[in-house]
């Protein structure tokens, strides 16, 4: 069982480490990676996890495969996905990621955070944004996004930096979803 860091402790207030790309094919890291996936399967939600919130200080975050399936971004549920065993886009790693460009049009949108239960707040981030990172074969690639996914990204960048979204968020509040 792979745990996940909350809010107080120090790792997920730390500046991570660049991994040394000549490791990222070693067992070590490749471990870190899968329990990341592990970690984030396990929460219904989940969406992303960097690093730290397993504990390890390393600039390294994951995003789920889920945020590509338009039931889960509309909001008809996670719990229905999973009955339904739908094929899941796999997940995407991002090792040493370096946010290239952002856009100046930024939006409001609500936010939580696996490592910040229960809360949830509204962060105002770019619309757009371009990450440059290495894969987990250590191959160096460019992901566009917009929308979810440039909130992501600079979600997760922020968490390799030691900043929380409640550090920015507005209308902070605790939701518990059953
Ligand atoms: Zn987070």
């Amino acid at each position: 069982m792979v745990e996940i860091v909350q809010n107080g402790d120090k790792v997920l207030r730390k500046i991570s480490k660049e991994v040394p790309i000549s490791s990222i094919a070693k067992p070590k890291i490749q471990k870190i990676l899968a329990d990341m996936k592990t970690a984030l399967n396990t929460q219904y939600d989940g969406v992303a996890i960097a690093a730290p919130q397993i504990g390890v200080s390393l600039r390294i975050f994951v995003v789920s495969g889920r945020i590509f399936d338009e039931d889960f971004i509309s909001g008809k549920g996670p719990s229905q996905l999973d009955t339904q065993k739908k094929k899941r886009a796999p997940s995407m790693v991002f090792i040493n990621p370096i946010l290239k460009k952002i856009s100046k049009d930024k939006k409001l949108m609500t936010e939580g955070c696996l490592s910040v239960r229960p809360l949830y707040g509204k962060v105002r981030r770019a619309t757009r944004a371009t990450v440059e990172a290495y894969n987990e074969n250590g191959k160096k690639f460019t992901k566009d996004a917009s929308g979810l996914l440039a909130h992501i990204f600079q979600h997760e960048s922020d968490h390799l930096d030691g900043i929380l979204f409640i550090d920015k968020a507005k209308d902070l509040q605790e939701i518990f979803v059953e």
